[in-house]
């Protein structure tokens, strides 16, 4: 099943993509919460309950209503840095021994086709092209035998990284760089752990104005999916809805010579197997 998160007069609207339309899952069946949340906190059977209620509810045109990130409002945003083994090889690091991990404000979340917006003080805004893992069923201490039962979908996924903040600013900023109003694309849809299959099997690529600028596949993560959610589950509970950014293939903009970074006029597309095709627009601040 693949679900989106619409702007409803009230608030964000969870609903099933079916070949006739989105179909509003509450709208179908007001026993099912209105948001995806709610809808995640469920889990299974959730997720069981909004596939009957796709087949039946009365869908809704795509074209008529405003898209929101699938996940509206997550209680985190976890990312993982220098996941990939050849993107880890591109920077000229070893693969870390333990997931690197950090996050970005909840702020910089946006959403298929709203503009990646760039910040009048950076200059070097580069592209990463991510798989987002989203929680089902939270928890903590999971152990690694059960990590996989707590995804609740995929997402394609972009983790904008303002590089000129990440890595000269004292400390390595890396929350900061990545953190920037409209970093954090997610979307167009999520799709369900069962749909998706194999999460560590899929081709991962980025395109930046038709053009290929990575193109990988998932079998190079270095931490897979449920090794990630039981080594952060150590530290924090897992809520539904929860997002982690798995890191980026190789590619990248500063790693190339000469550099490639973002433009205004840019058109950025993250596409994974299975998953879909997340697509922004970039951008110059206004003042
Ligand atoms: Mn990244």
């Amino acid at each position: 099943m693949r679900l989106v998160s619409y702007q409803g007069p009230s608030g964000p609207r969870a609903a099933a993509v079916t070949q006739h339309g989105y179909v509003d899952l509450n709208a179908a069946d007001a026993t099912l919460p209105a948001s995806m949340n709610e809808l995640l906190a469920l889990g299974r059977t959730g997720l069981d309950r909004a596939a009957a209620v796709s087949r039946v509810g009365q869908p809704i045109n795509p074209s008529s209503v405003k898209l929101l990130p699938p996940v509206p409002t997550p209680q985190k945003i976890i990312c993982i840095g220098l996941n990939y083994a050849d993107h880890a090889r591109e920077t000229g690091k070893q693969p870390p021994p333990e997931p690197v991990v950090f996050c970005k404000f909840l702020s910089a979340l946006s959403a298929h086709g709203w503009p990646i917006v760039l910040p009048a003080v950076s200059n070097e805004v580069d592209y990463e092209a991510e798989l987002v893992a989203v929680i089902g069923r939270g928890g903590k201490n999971i152990p690694l035998a059960t990590a996989a039962d707590h995804v609740a979908g995929y997402c394609c996924g972009h983790d904008v990284s303002a590089r000129d903040w990440q890595i000269p600013k004292p400390g390595g900023q890396w929350l900061l760089g990545k953190s920037f109003d409209t970093f954090a694309p997610l979307g167009p849809e999520l799709v369900t752990s069962d749909e998706v299959g194999d999460p560590g099997k899929l081709r991962i690529q980025l395109r930046l104005n038709g053009r290929t600028m990575q193109d990988s596949t998932t079998e190079q993560l270095i931490f897979s999916v449920p090794q990630l959610i039981a080594y952060i589950s150590q530290v924090c509970t897992l809520a539904p809805g929860d997002l982690i950014y798995t890191g980026t293939p190789p590619g990248v903009g500063a790693a190339r010579r000469p550099p490639v970074f973002l433009k205004a006029g840019d058109l950025v597309e993250v596409e994974i197997e299975r998953i879909g095709v997340l697509s922004n627009p970039v951008i110059a601040a206004t003042a």
